[in-house]
């Protein structure tokens, strides 16, 4: 491919379908070269997003720019986009050769000028040979990687990718996964994938925008948006978490001394609309949390701890989750399955966390 490639930017983008608002003033910046996922719930609005940067669908406010150039008002076909779907959506009666072709085609390149290319974008995906065959006679991981072929071989400056793993089964999905991740980095091609899929997300991405109703709730690499959830929607959505609440004793520095309810007292980076005597909320992911034996405390763990007692065991083979009952509280606990630090049913516990893997949130 070797040409600069192309960021994105899409400003205050508004889509309405009669009284839905599907895409509700989306702000997002994708820099060239990028990863870039767009993550969230069912009909949050992440497909009508995606249709908006390739031009299917023409906004109801807002501007799109690829590349730095303006392209609000072009059709798709004066957009250089590939686009993948999840249902690879290949032409049943043409040969792979002519699927791959089918954009260059379109844009009227000679034959000759098409051959090669087709075999290099073939190449490309491990399907060399594979040219004579019709789409039925293909893998669904096949199809796919035709999919993936057709869209690269016109040399866009965006790969727009909407769920394109999610007619896979399990293990070739993870396959899938592992190539797109090598492809995307050897063509060093600005690529934005549209999925409902966590692992999908942060597996392949460079950064990820969490959408819920229209609206991007928070943009940021993976570990940024699971360690620090701006809010109580991205912590919940990204994993498991615990999430408690308190009263602000004391703020000062920009931290904020926090009296967790029917827990104890912690120091978090504040929020700028907590105030002194309000409520704030914070989250903790389960793996964060210390479990010890009530003897051993002490050993081990962040701050000082809390008895509790766990109430819930659930082996996952190689890790274990736990629920702790801490007064009427219940505290959720993941730990690594070793030999060590198994606890029983009705076992007494020393919980601990460490302050800094508190993330507060906004409601
Ligand atoms: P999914 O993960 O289920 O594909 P999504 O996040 O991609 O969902 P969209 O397909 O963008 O969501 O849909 C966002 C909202 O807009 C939904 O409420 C949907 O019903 C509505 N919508 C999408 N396309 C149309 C359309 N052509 N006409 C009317 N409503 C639409």
């Amino acid at each position: 491919m070797g040409a600069t490639p192309a960021g994105l930017e899409a400003r205050a983008l508004v889509k309405r379908f009669g009284a839905t608002t599907a895409v509700d003033g989306i702000d997002v910046s994708v820099r060239p070269g990028e990863f870039f996922t767009v993550l969230g719930p069912s009909g949050c609005g992440k497909t009508t997003f995606l249709r908006l940067v390739a031009g299917i669908l023409n906004p109801d406010g807002g501007r799109i720019a690829i590349g730095g150039a303006d392209v609000t008002a072009a059709p798709i076909w004066a957009r250089q986009i590939g686009l993948v779907f999840q249902n690879y959506a290949l032409f049943p009666h043409m040969t792979v050769a002519q699927n791959v072709g089918f954009g260059l085609a379109m844009r009227r390149l000679p034959r000759a000028e098409r051959e090669p290319r087709i075999r290099r974008a073939l190449a490309t995906v491990r399907l060399e040979g594979y040219g004579g065959r019709r789409p039925s006679e293909l893998s669904g991981g096949q199809q796919q990687r035709v999919a993936l072929a057709r869209a690269i071989v016109i040399e866009p400056d965006l790969l727009l990718l909407d769920e394109p793993l999610s007619n896979l089964d399990a293990r070739l999905r993870e396959d899938m996964r592992s190539e797109l991740a090598d492809l995307q980095h050897r063509l060093g091609i600005t690529t934005i994938l549209v999925t409902h899929d966590i692992h999908e997300a942060f597996s392949l991405s460079d950064r990820v925008a969490v959408m819920r109703a229209g609206r991007v709730e928070q943009v940021g690499a993976p570990t940024e948006l699971y360690d620090r959830p701006a809010n109580r929607f991205v912590a919940g959505f990204l994993g498991p978490v615990n999430e408690w609440t308190g009263r602000v004793a004391g703020l000062s520095g920009g931290e904020a001394e926090v009296a967790l309810d029917g827990l104890r007292a912690c120091r978090v980076p504040a929020l700028a609309e907590w105030r002194e005597g309000g409520t704030a909320t914070v989250v903790l992911r389960p793996e964060r949390l210390s479990l010890a034996a009530v003897a051993d405390h002490g050993a081990g763990g962040g701050g000082p701890a809390i008895v509790g007692r766990i109430d819930q065991v659930a082996h996952l083979g190689n890790l274990v989750n736990y629920r702790v009952a801490v007064g009427d509280r219940p505290l959720l606990a993941q730990t690594p399955a070793g030999r060590s630090g198994r606890f029983g049913m009705g076992e007494a516990v020393a919980v601990s966390w460490d302050d800094a893997d508190l993330a507060p949130v906004a409601a």
